[in-house]
């Protein structure tokens, strides 16, 4: 049996279109069941009706046009009550319905099963046989079964079709929406431009050659090709990146080094392989050590190489690059993007980023980030090579894709873009103005760094501090530990910057979805595993290295913090401390005089919030990462795009929690802090104003929106919207609760982008 469904499911996922794989479906299934009869029908969201759309057994005749609401009928039955039917005889049940284009009377019993994907009833698939017979538990469990596997497949080839027009009943171009996980914040309305790999490296086949000379000449030339594309990529995106950053772009060319990539494949040509062949094979070694390394990041480097791959066969067949058209209002679409895909786009047209592989950590993300592209990442059920030049609408708020949105939800989206448009302009009237709340409250705006290209958009956003310098960020660009010598430049770097302003450095928070491509971790279970300070722990040497630089950076401006990610308890806390002072003693020894900076404990393990007095009696300062607080507390992994809609940090729970943290934080005489990307939901940064918070610590790309809401709403309000919203028990209501408050004070406009936007 599971045998059968496997087979009827691969089939169903090759069929071309929805038409084909319903056909397959009915066909499969009614003589896996040996029935007589095997019908799908779909529900129409548009006329809320369940139409015939496929059948082996009724009169073909009556397909699409029989069709049936709700309330009608057994398919009706089914579908409401979200169950399973089984009759012996069909025509004796009050709820039955007779369809004379169906030729349905010669069928007595009757077996339907609700189609449901993601707690929506899509169809019912339903068997019929002629003798009056109940079919017994075997046949409603493989239906059921075969039910719930074919949703997808249902709801992928439903959502395929809607984009090209293959709507359900054939009605042309649908609206539909694609979930993944935010890359980077901000809203575009755009045409997708698809980048598919330019050439198929996988199906290069094997060939002998004599002339060896020549396939060495050939690879060279293509060398050569890519690399001086690499160069001028390079310099294309020196406007917008630092060098320190471009550094990838060396990391390709270093991968094209005779030593390296290079020489390999030159080895197995001097074997008689022609070029290509040989170029196949080396790639193909790399990236499947890479992938099978399970690991996000090294994934990520796995896709580097392949796309270096890819452009040396461009080159080897002669094909050169996809020469793609950049439209005005530009938004990049690719199974795996990669940051070289960006510099392709000529200035000024690129405005939002997808990709069907990766997580808000990939690479790209970052580079988003600290560009303001607004991005959506692991969109992992779009359909994407069918989407070129189609409207998309991205929302790298919520990690949200619409393919052909409708004229309304466009129209929304488009006052989205220009709302942030409008206060890009009016950026430097709000840059000097205070972040002081119409009652007179100051309420301390910080920024979230990670790249040194970050740094300056925040000094144009107007941030008061650094609350949070992901130090991970230089670490995850370069192909080693970046040395002491090298770590302290890059940290003088964001501390002369932002001086005398306070620079939060995190120690190194790896692990998770963050590794390093020379220190890999692999685990089964990487957020539960060794992440964070318990990396940092059990290798003292590069706790110590990277304190040590972050010291002797802060020589003179007295500006830095440092701070402890994913501390879960007093132990940690206490080892971590020791090495600080460590690390300060020899810095002092060695001659560099300087204070001991202020030490803070990041809160995004719930048992650091019960034992937030605790730590906090121990520290300078706490700071609540309230991504992996959310994460932690709800039991929902932050980058899975299937739970992305259980992921909520204006939970009641998380609500709760955060009061928990500033109370004891106060109790204790210690300021608080958030830096999270709750921090800049400018909707959720009012009931954190009214928490208590010291400061609130966001993306630069944000900022402006928070301090411009701040600016319109009182303390005094914001404590009673808290109270209000305390009282709730149910996610959904909170933001309902904060969405229709902030529009009765007539702060509709600014809350948290697209948030009111029903789609
Ligand atoms: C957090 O968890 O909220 C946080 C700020 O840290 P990161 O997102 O880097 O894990
Ligand atoms: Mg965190």
């Amino acid at each position: 049996m599971l045998n059968t469904l496997r087979k009827i499911v691969q089939e169903v996922n090759a069929a071309k279109d929805l038409k084909a794989a319903l056909g397959i479906i009915v066909q499969r299934v009614k003589e896996a069941m040996g029935s007589q009869v095997c019908s799908v029908y779909l529900l129409d969201p548009e006329s809320n009706r369940f139409v015939l759309m496929a059948t082996d057994g009724l009169n073909k005749r009556s397909i699409g046009k029989v069709s049936m609401a709700p309330n009608e009928g057994l398919v009706g039955l089914v579908g409401t009550r979200e169950e399973p039917l089984n009759l012996e005889n069909a025509s004796e049940h009050p709820r039955y319905r007779y369809f004379a284009e169906t030729g349905e009377e010669r069928y007595a019993s009757f077996l339907g099963s609700p189609i449901i994907h993601h707690r929506k009833v899509m169809g019912v698939l339903v068997i019929q046989q002629k003798e009056r017979r109940q079919f017994d538990e075997g046949e409603e469990a493989f239906l059921v079964t075969m039910s719930a596997q074919l949703a997808g497949v249902i709801a992928h080839a439903e959502a395929t079709g809607s984009i090209r027009g293959l709507g359900k009943q054939g009605k042309g171009i649908q609206e539909a929406k694609f979930i993944g996980v935010p890359g980077s914040p901000g809203a575009a309305v755009g045409t997708a431009v698809v980048v598919l790999p330019a050439a198929d490296l996988e199906v290069v086949p094997d060939k002998h050659v004599e002339d060896i000379a020549a396939e060495l000449l050939l690879f060279n030339t293509a060398l050569e090709g890519v690399r001086t594309d690499m160069r001028a990529l390079s310099a294309k995106m020196a406007t917008q990146l630092r060098p320190e950053e471009r550094a990838l772009f060396d990391v390709y060319l270093m991968m094209l080094e005779d030593a390296a990539l290079g020489n390999e494949v030159v080895k197995v040509i001097k074997t008689g392989q022609w070029a290509q062949g040989a170029l196949r094979q080396v790639i193909g070694e790399h990236v499947n050590r890479f992938e099978l390394m399970d690991d996000a990041y090294l994934r990520e480097r796995a896709s580097d190489v392949k796309d270096l791959g890819r452009r040396l066969l461009a080159y080897l067949q002669q094909a050169r690059q996809q020469t793609l058209v950049y439209p005005d209002n530009c938004i990049l679409v690719s199974e795996e993007l990669s940051p070289a895909m960006l510099g392709e786009v000529p200035e000024g047209k690129l405005v939002g980023l997808v990709s069907v592989q990766g997580s808000g950590n990939s690479h790209v993300a970052i580079f988003a980030r600290a560009m303001g592209i607004p991005t959506v990442m692991g969109v992992v059920d779009l359909p994407y090579s069918k989407i070129d030049g189609i409207q998309l609408i991205v929302d790298g708020y919520h990690g949200e894709v619409f393919t052909n949105p409708s004229e309304l939800l466009r129209k929304q989206y488009a006052e989205v873009v220009e709302e942030e448009r409008q206060l890009t302009q009016g950026l430097d009237a709000l840059r000097a103005l205070p972040c002081e709340t119409l009652d007179g409250y100051r309420m301390p705006l910080w920024v979230n760094t990670g790249l040194l290209a970050d740094v300056k958009r925040a000094q144009e956003r107007g941030a008061e501090g650094v609350g949070l310098y992901r130090t991970e960020v230089p670490f995850m660009i370069k192909e080693r530990f970046p040395s002491e010598k090298e770590q302290l430049a890059i940290y003088r770097e964001q501390l002369q910057a932002f001086h005398p302003l306070p620079v939060t450095m995190r120690s190194l928070d790896v692990g998770g979805d963050k590794a390093l491509s020379y220190f890999p971790i692999k685990e089964e279970n990487p957020f539960l595993g060794w992440r964070g300070i318990r990396v940092t722990l059990d290798h003292p040497e590069i706790f110590l290295v990277q304190t040590r630089a972050m010291l002797k950076a802060s020589e003179g401006l007295d500006n830095l913090r440092i701070l402890l990610p994913m501390i879960s308890g007093i132990q940690e806390l206490e080892e971590a401390l020791h090495l600080i002072h460590r690390a300060w003693g020899e810095v002092r020894d060695e001659g560099v005089d300087i204070p001991m900076p202020p030490v803070g404990v990041m809160i995004e393990i719930p048992a650091a919030v019960y034992q937030v007095r605790e730590l906090a009696r121990q520290v300078d300062f706490l700071s609540v990462g309230s991504n992996d607080l959310t994460q932690y507390l709800l039991a929902v992994d932050r980058n899975n795009p299937r739970v992305a809609d259980l992921y909520d940090f204006l939970h009641p729970a998380v609500l709760q929690a955060l009061c928990k943290v500033v109370e004891g934080a106060h109790a204790e005489g210690k300021p608080v802090s958030i830096c999270g990307e709750m921090a800049g939901d400018p909707a959720a940064a009012v009931l954190l104003m009214a928490m208590g918070f010291d400061s609130l610590s966001m993306n630069a790309t944000n900022l402006p929106k928070v301090k411009w809401l701040l600016r319109q709403i009182s303390l005094g309000k914001a404590k009673e919207l808290l109270g209000q919203v305390m009282t709730i028990d149910n996610p959904h209501m909170v933001h309902s609760t904060l969405q229709l408050a902030l529009r009765n004070l007539g702060l509709g406009r600014m809350i948290n982008p697209a948030s009111n936007i029903q789609a």
